[in-house]
């Protein structure tokens, strides 16, 4: 079996999860209020989806 020749240092593991994002794949940013949001659905802030209302807000 290969076994690794030397041990990931903490630096080298620190910097190999820096690439571990916060935000589940899927969020994109609303192009109406610039929220986060998750793609191919209503914005759940503005209720905006292809450019237009299609909930409605207070
Ligand atoms: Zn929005």
């Amino acid at each position: 079996m290969a076994v690794p020749q030397r041990r990931t240092s903490k630096t080298r593991k620190r910097m190999r999860r820096t690439h571990f994002k916060l935000t589940v794949p899927g969020m994109v940013e609303c192009p109406q209020c610039h929220e986060m949001k998750l793609a191919h659905r209503v914005c759940k802030n503005c209720g905006y989806y292809k450019g237009r209302a299609v909930v409605d807000t207070e």
